[in-house]
């Protein structure tokens, strides 16, 4: 499956993308863990994303774009994957039209998750991150075994440092300026399926018809 997540930071893209990942070989490209990645590698790239990415703001789409076309060709992409923070923008998805076209290759659908924004908030503030291996945890609803340490790799876990409430409501702005107008496009590309949710099972039952 070929499949777009939308939703604004904190809806839950990356718990979804993870489960539906268990139902057929679908990989999940996440662009926040890619310049995330860049960024603690210190390339080139991470350099020129990092200013933006601490402000909570989204960094330029040429750059956004020319990860995503040298990602999307890649072998494992062959058998489907789940885009989880991207596209972000009108032009981006303007962009992967045209990718797509050009590597003759079509979207399932795009799945919003339509969640209430003070959820989103909550859920934001209490998010915490595995440094090493993007493992998301929550300090009321899914705590680590052991304080501050990832059960997955052992190692730290912190709040991100675009999640202090400054950069959060910045992200928030940012989504509803540049990334809620997506909502439209794809619902007018006849690709859109909204949940109000992000629990797995409604979600698959929304999914059912599409894939
Ligand atoms: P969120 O949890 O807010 O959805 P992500 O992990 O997807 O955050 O992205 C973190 C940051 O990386 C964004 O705030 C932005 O600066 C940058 N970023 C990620 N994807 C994109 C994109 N498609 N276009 C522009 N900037 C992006
Ligand atoms: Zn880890």
């Amino acid at each position: 499956m070929k499949i777009i997540l939308l939703g604004p930071p904190g809806a839950g893209k990356g718990t979804i993308a993870k489960a539906l990942m268990q139902h057929d070989e679908s990989v999940q490209i996440s662009t926040g863990d890619i310049l995330r990645g860049a960024v603690a590698a210190g390339t080139e790239l991470g350099k020129q994303a990092e200013a933006a990415m601490t402000a909570g703001d989204l960094v330029t789409d040429e750059l956004i774009m020319g990860i995503m076309e040298e990602r999307l060709q890649q072998d494992d992409c062959q058998q489907g994957y789940l885009l989880d923070g991207f596209p972000r923008t009108i032009p981006q998805a303007e962009a992967l039209k045209a990718l797509l076209s050009k590597l003759d290759e079509r979207l399932d659908c795009v799945l919003e998750l339509d969640i209430p924004r003070d959820i989103i908030i909550d859920r934001l503030t209490t998010r915490r991150t595995c440094t090493n291996c993007g493992e998301i945890y929550n300090v009321k609803f899914k705590p680590p075994r052991a304080e501050g340490i990832c059960d997955v790799c052992g190692n730290e876990i912190v709040q991100r440092d675009d999640e202090t409430e400054e950069a959060i409501e910045n992200r928030l702005q940012v989504y509803n300026e540049q990334t809620a107008p997506l909502v439209e496009f794809y619902r007018n590309e006849g690709l859109l399926v909204s949940v109000p949710t992000s629990d797995l099972e409604p979600v698959m039952d929304a999914l059912k018809s599409r894939i």
